[in-house]
């Protein structure tokens, strides 16, 4: 089987729930406190692994209580975690405190994530050439990341590339990609240009492909998601009507599930569907990693 390695975040959400948020220097009583394995590293590495991947992750976690439960998540979903860092600091945390109307605040510490450097992955290069592809975010510090890439590349690996949280990346990065997988407002912060329609992600689209992304998919939630390719092949696929109860990692279940399904040799069309079909039943379940479907429910859910 065609192996995937995933380089990125690793992170425990601690969600609060609370009646209303405070106001500087009040204190409010919370609701009940959840311990939620996240990062977008992660989740998007189990996403792979449940849709059917041999998956490997690299990453960090501190050395703190949480540690060993950020491992065994992944693990537990299929993840290869052989070679997660445990660095002298803490682990990746999100204090998300979330109101009676839904709404949140976040305050991400990357802790380990953050302290990851090349020196670091430099031991791990020369096993790059054992994997047909490379996932990556950018929840790690963005010279590290950038650096993987450009070592990645000249070592021939096809890499899918999540630029989340966006910033204005460098054209001759973007001419490394083999597939760059972007939602809305990331689009913007690259391109410039407001994502409203099929019609305007088309036109980002073909910037991307002007400045060398090989593929470029654009997903635009409940509006569905837009690929275009350097051969000019473009797909549009809708997303599936389910009832939503926690969209929470919609993103990166999408993003593992369609890295995965290129992996098996499904054409845009196909891999688009898989992605969609799993983000969608991802959608209708509690949690971030828990929540991503398996191959065989991703497949039954589109007969
Ligand atoms: P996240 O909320 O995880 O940060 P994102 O902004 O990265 O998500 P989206 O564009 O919102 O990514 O969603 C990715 C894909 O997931 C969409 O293209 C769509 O196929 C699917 N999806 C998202 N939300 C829903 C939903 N409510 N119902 C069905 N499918 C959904």
């Amino acid at each position: 089987m065609k192996k995937m390695l995933v380089v990125g975040s690793i992170n425990m959400d601690i969600v609060n729930k609370v009646e209303k948020h405070p106001l500087p220097g009040e204190t409010v009583a919370g609701s009940g406190v959840s311990y939620i394995p996240g990062g977008k590293g992660a989740n998007q590495a189990v996403a792979a692994a449940k849709a059917g991947g041999a998956v490997t992750m690299i990453g960090a976690v501190g050395s703190d209580v949480f540690a060993k439960e950020l491992k065994e998540s992944l693990k537990k979903y299929g993840v290869n975690t052989d070679y997660v860092i445990t660095k002298n600091i803490s682990s990746g945390l999100a204090f998300i405190t979330l109101d009676s109307q839904g709404e949140n605040t976040i305050i991400l510490s990357g802790g380990a994530n953050t302290e990851l450097t090349k020196e670091d992955l430099a031991p791990y290069l020369n096993r790059l050439e054992n994997y047909e592809s490379l996932l990556l975010q950018n929840e790690l510090h963005t010279n590290t990341n950038e650096w993987l890439i450009k070592e990645a590349e000249k070592r021939g690996v096809s890499i899918f590339w999540n630029p989340a949280p966006a910033y204005k990346v460098p054209k001759e990065l973007l001419a490394k990609i083999d597939t760059l997988i972007v939602n809305e407002t990331e689009t913007e912060i690259i391109t410039g240009l407001r994502i409203q329609d099929k019609e305007t992600a088309e036109k980002a689209a073909k910037l991307l492909i002007e400045d060398g992304v090989r593929n470029v998919l654009i997903t635009l939630g409940t509006n569905g998601s837009y690929f275009y390719g350097t051969n000019g092949e473009t797909v549009y696929t809708d997303a599936y009507h389910v009832d939503a109860i926690d969209t929470t990692a919609a993103g990166d279940t999408f993003i593992g599930a369609y890295a995965q399904a290129t992996m098996m040799n499904m054409s845009a069309k196909e891999a688009l569907q898989f992605a969609s079909a799993a983000a969608a039943i991802s959608v209708t379940r509690f949690g971030a990693q828990q929540s991503s479907p398996t191959k065989e429910e991703i497949e039954a859910f589109l007969i």
